[in-house]
């Protein structure tokens, strides 16, 4: 999928009127009439889907928020043949387009927690959506009466005309202005939903997240998304997962993690600690020794993975704390700690290459 700020050679912040510019301009030197090399005509696709897209300030937002898989054309909206006609005047033949179409696909984000992401939940969302008029029953006629042929463009949906353009004399042919290029006309139109057989209105559909979902997780609800125009059937509804920041566990894929303080005193005799992790608080063993820096796996505490359901490790990562702000007594006892290993002051034990910070950072460079 190629970027379409890309495509358009504009920046992520370009104007409207920047936008549209910079399409003219390309389009210009790629139109078809211009150049139908097949390769050429493919980029002359590339950027017209780009400017339908980031030339409607919904589907640009949509766009910029990442819903960039879906389809132009949105609710009420155009699509390629229409900005095709806005700037040439038309292109090819293409008859009268059909009233029912099928409906667009939509997206809605779902923020969970890192619980709700490890053991699944259900969700009541609220959509506002594009569904089928009552009124009509998506038929866009207040008198249910059948839309009768128009009498401009006599059927054909398109009006053909010359044109001096910068390339000489076209023939071109657009969208008969009569019809919107139906090729028919409804009479009565429904009040309520102008004729387009659907209306926007709010649903609140129930969602089910399975266990082991991570951002960008989409959940396709088929059918549930925008209905079509002209009582077409509707597109699908995409629910993105976005998960929430836990206050201290850190998701890494399957596995989870977690820092804990210990004091100088715990980590040399050694220590049971209750770590507070998403199935409540487990035991932990801090073993007697145990430098800053050590990590203590523990199995199957980690995130469900989806599908398998099976739970990576928690890793609980240690931080040996130094005591500061000794009392006079602690400060002795310290210093006949010391002595009773035999340290000096000023001791420094300068560490070896193969062990320590520089092995670590050599392995972590391949060398
Ligand atoms: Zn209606
Ligand atoms: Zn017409």
């Amino acid at each position: 999928m190629s970027d379409h700020y890309q495509s358009l050679g504009v920046a992520r912040g370009a104007s409207a009127d920047e936008i549209k510019k910079a399409y003219r301009k390309i389009a210009r030197e790629l139109h078809p009439d211009v150049n139908p090399d097949p390769a050429v005509q493919d980029k002359f696709k590339e950027v017209t889907a780009a400017y339908e897209v980031l030339s409607d300030p919904q589907k640009r937002q949509s766009y910029d928020m990442g819903g960039s898989g879906f389809g132009g054309g949105g609710f009420g909206g155009g699509g390629f043949s229409d900005i095709m006609d806005a700037f040439f005047g038309g292109g090819q033949n293409r008859g009268p387009r059909p009233r029912m179409r099928q409906g667009q696909d939509a997206l809605i984000r779902v923020e969970v927690d890192l619980n709700e992401a490890c053991f699944g939940t259900e969700r009541d969302i609220s959509v506002e959506n594009a569904v089928a008029c009552t009124k009509c029953k998506g038929q866009g006629s207040a008198d249910s009466s059948a839309p009768s042929m128009c009498q401009v463009c006599k059927g054909r949906g398109e009006t053909q005309q010359v044109q001096r353009s910068f390339l000489g004399q076209v023939m071109t042919s657009r969208p008969c202005g009569s019809c919107q290029g139906y090729g028919s006309v409804i009479q009565n139109p429904c009040r309520e939903c102008a004729g387009d057989g659907r209306v926007r209105a709010r649903q609140n559909i129930s969602v089910k997240i399975p266990a082991g979902v991570e951002t960008g997780n989409r959940i396709q609800l088929a059918g549930r998304g925008e209905v079509g125009s002209g009582g077409g059937p509707a597109g699908d509804l995409y629910v993105e997962i976005v998960e929430s920041q836990h206050p201290y566990l850190i998701r890494d894929s399957h596995n989870l993690h977690v820092a804990i303080e210990v004091s100088f005193a715990a980590a040399s005799l050694g220590t049971k600690v209750m770590v507070e992790c998403l199935d409540g608080p487990i035991e932990v063993e801090v073993r007697a020794g145990t430098q800053s820096g050590a990590t203590i796996p523990v199995r199957g505490k980690g995130m469900t993975r989806l599908r398998a359901g099976t739970r990576g490790d928690l890793i609980v990562h240690i931080e040996v704390q130094t005591p500061h702000k000794l009392s006079r007594d602690q400060e002795e006892m310290l210093r006949k700690f010391a002595e009773a290993r035999g340290e000096k002051p000023g001791d420094v034990k300068i560490k070896g290459l193969e062990q320590g910070f520089f092995s670590k950072f050599r392995d972590a460079f391949g060398r």
